[in-house]
């Protein structure tokens, strides 16, 4: 999958793992900040996306993905081809999800000059469905990797949908901040 693609830097970036307790701790209730990116992003607040996987429920939840970061207006996802669109959503094959290991979703990239050339977001469904993942924890895995498909990294706080470990926890305020201050801050720059 990553022979094809052409030079630059692959990054790749693992995330929400399983065993998410529900315990309630003091760390719940600290206001989250604006969730963090890094230095890559792409050259506009928008991009073209193609959902490959063959799965109708997962090409339904990756579409309602979309439509929940459309909603917020911080990004553009565009439909394009599969020849050319910028982001491809997929759902991980055996041999992938062998390489996700306890990961419920991944997204990798290139980037040429910290700009986001290619970038492949997948879901793992054997481990979605293994762990009992609801619909909705499924779409938040989904809003998750989208946030990494703009260039968001990980926020520290469990009230961001970018939570290393989220899984109850849709698309917050501070995310959609994030996006924006990404979008506002040039390439190479990163943000804590
Ligand atoms: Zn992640």
């Amino acid at each position: 999958m990553i022979k094809g693609w052409y030079r630059g830097i692959l990054t790749i970036i693992t995330t929400l793992v399983l065993f998410f307790t529900q315990v309630g701790g003091s760390a719940a209730l600290a206001a989250a900040g604006v969730t963090p990116f890094g230095p890559e992003r792409f050259a506009h607040a928008h991009a073209t996306y193609v959902i490959t996987t063959k799965s109708r429920y997962y090409r339904q939840i990756w579409q309602s993905a979309i439509s929940a970061w459309n909603k917020t207006g911080a990004f553009h996802f565009k439909a394009g081809t599969k020849r050319d669109a910028q982001i491809d959503l997929e759902t991980a094959s055996k041999s992938q999800a062998a390489r996700l290991g306890e990961d419920v979703g991944l997204t990798e990239y290139t980037a040429q000059n910290d700009y986001l050339t290619k970038v492949t977001a997948m879901l793992n469904p054997s481990l979605l469905q293994t762990y009992g993942y609801s619909h909705s924890d499924d779409l938040h895995v989904a809003e998750h990797e989208l946030g990494h498909t703009m260039g968001l990294a990980h926020n520290p706080a469990k009230q961001s949908v970018m939570y290393y470990r989220n899984r109850a926890v849709g698309i917050q305020k501070v995310d959609i901040e994030g996006v924006q201050l990404r979008y506002r801050t040039p390439a190479g720059q990163s943000a804590k």
